[in-house]
C-alpha cells in the first residue's frame, strides 16, 4: 500500500492558492457564511481561550465550563490558559453528539460560565436545548464549530444561535491555513470585545508565521494520497505498532502545543484563493456522504451520525456508530492500516486524557460518552475515496457485523 486516503475532507490546495497574494480573509469568510466580520487568531483553540477570556471579564466568579465528554482534548486544555476556569464533562445523548439535556440542567448553575454545544463532524447539534438551559442560569453558550464551516442550523451559519462561534482552520479541517481560528459573535458588543481581546492578547509571531507557512507549503504538495502515504500513513503504522492509539489519532496534546498569536496575512491571502473552491466541495461532500450514509444505515445495527430534519451540516467524514465494541474493534484491525480513509475520531472521554484530567472537575456519569467512543469509527469523505474504495470499506463492515462473534 502506498497510497493513503486522507481521514479527512480538506480542501486540496492549488500552486496558485499558495502564489496569492490579494484578499481579506476575514470579509470573504463574512460573506460566505453571512456571520459578522470575524477575528482570526491562530487556532481554533485559541478563538476559544479568547471567547472564554472575553465572558470571564463580563461574569466575574463564574469559573465552571461545560463541554461534552467527547470532544477534541484541546478544548478541556483552553482552561490551562484561563484560570481559575475549571472544565466539567457533561454526558451525550444515546448515540448522538447532543449534550444529554437532563445532566446539563444538572450541572449548569450560577457557577457556569458557558455551556460549549460542538458541532461534531460537521453535524449540526443542538444549540437551542442548550441555550434554554444556560440562558436560565445567566451562563453563555459557546458554539464549537471547529469542524464545520459551512454548515447551516435553521438557514443560517452554525454559531450564530450561541453566544459565541468559532470555526478551525487546522490542517484537515475543510479549509486550512495550516492552523488558524475564525471567531465571531451575532451580538455586537460582544463580537467587538472579542475582537479587542485578539488584539491585546495575540501578537503577531515571525517564528511561528514561518512554521505555518512552511507547514502549508507542505500540504499544498503532500495533501494527495501519495504524499500522504509519507507524511501520514507511516506514522499512523508505526504508532498502531506500538499500541498507541491516541498517538496514531495525533490526540496527545498538551498545555504546551497551544501558541497564541494571530493569523498572518500571508496565509490568509492562500485562505482566500482556497475558499472560492469551498462552497462547491461542500456541496459534492454532501451528496456523496448522503449517498453512502444510506448504504451504511442499511447494514444491521449500524447507524451514520445524521442531522435532525431541516439542519445541513457539511461532511468532513461519516461518523459511524457500530453495534458494540467488540464489531468496532474488529473493523479497526481489518480496515484501521488500508490506506482507505478509517479512522477513528477521539480517541478517549476527556478523563481519560492524562494532560485534561488535571484541568476537570467531577461532572456526572458519562456512560453514553463513553459508549460513543467505544462504539464509533470514522470513514473519510475525501473525493480520493472513490465509490470502488467505499464499496470495499462497506463489504469489510457488513461481513463483520454478520458474523456472530
Ligand atoms: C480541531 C478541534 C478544535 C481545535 O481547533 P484547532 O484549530 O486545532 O486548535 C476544537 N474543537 C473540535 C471539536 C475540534 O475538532
Amino acid at each position: 500500500m502506498t497510497r493513503e486516503i486522507p481521514p479527512t475532507a480538506g480542501l486540496p490546495l492549488r500552486w496558485r492558492d499558495v502564489l496569492n497574494l490579494s484578499g481579506d480573509l476575514a470579509q470573504s469568510l463574512a460573506r460566505q457564511f453571512s456571520i459578522p466580520l470575524p477575528a482570526l487568531p491562530c487556532s481554533g483553540t485559541a478563538a476559544l481561550i479568547i471567547a472564554l477570556r472575553v465572558l470571564q471579564q463580563r461574569m466575574p466568579g463564574r469559573a465552571r465550563l461545560i463541554v461534552p465528554a467527547y470532544t477534541c482534548p484541546l478544548v478541556a486544555l483552553a482552561a490551562h490558559y484561563c484560570p481559575p476556569l475549571r472544565v466539567v464533562p457533561c454526558d451525550l445523548q444515546p448515540g448522538s453528539i447532543d449534550l444529554d439535556e437532563q445532566q446539563l440542567k444538572h450541572l449548569c448553575d450560577d457557577s457556569t460560565l458557558a455551556v460549549v454545544v460542538t458541532h461534531l463532524a460537521g453535524r449540526v447539534a443542538d444549540v437551542d436545548t442548550a441555550k434554554r438551559i444556560a440562558d436560565a442560569v445567566g451562563a453563555a453558550v459557546i458554539e464549537d464549530a471547529a469542524q464545520a464551516m459551512g454548515a447551516l442550523d435553521d438557514g443560517n451559519s452554525v454559531g450564530l444561535k450561541g453566544d459565541v462561534g468559532f470555526f478551525s482552520m487546522a490542517l484537515g479541517k475543510g479549509l486550512t491555513t495550516a492552523e488558524g481560528g475564525v471567531l465571531f459573535s451575532r451580538d455586537p458588543a460582544l463580537h467587538q470585545a472579542l475582537h479587542r481581546q485578539c488584539r491585546h492578547d495575540l501578537p503577531f509571531s515571525l517564528r511561528w508565521e514561518l512554521q505555518r507557512s512552511a507547514e502549508l507549503w507542505g500540504y499544498a504538495l503532500l495533501y494527495q494520497p501519495r504524499g500522504l502515504h509519507y507524511v501520514y500513513g507511516k506514522a499512523l503504522r508505526a504508532a498502531l505498532a506500538q499500541g498507541d492509539e491516541v498517538g496514531a489519532v495525533g490526540d496527545d496534546f498538551s498545555v504546551n502545543d497551544i501558541p497564541l498569536h494571530r493569523l498572518g496575512g500571508y496565509r490568509q491571502k492562500v485562505g482566500v484563493a482556497a475558499l472560492a473552491r469551498l462552497p462547491d466541495y461542500l456541496q459534492q461532500g454532501r451528496t456523496r456522504a448522503l449517498r453512502r450514509a444510506a448504504r451504511l444505515n442499511a447494514l444491521p445495527g449500524v447507524s451514520v451520525v445524521m442531522d435532525r430534519p431541516g439542519q445541513q451540516g457539511t461532511w468532513p467524514f461519516l461518523m459511524v456508530i457500530m453495534p458494540c465494541a467488540r464489531t468496532r474493534d474488529t473493523a479497526m484491525a481489518l480496515l484501521w492500516t488500508s490506506g482507505l480513509g478509517v479512522t477513528r475520531l477521539f480517541i478517549r472521554t476527556l478523563p481519560d486524557y492524562p494532560a485534561a484530567a488535571p484541568l476537570l472537575e467531577a461532572g456526572g456519569d458519562i456512560t453514553e460518552a463513553q459508549a460513543f467512543a467505544a462504539r464509533t469509527l470514522s470513514i473519510s469523505n475525501s473525493h480520493w475515496l472513490t465509490d470502488e474504495h467505499f464499496e470495499r470499506v462497506l463489504a469489510q463492515l457488513k461481513a463483520i457485523v454478520a458474523s456472530p462473534d
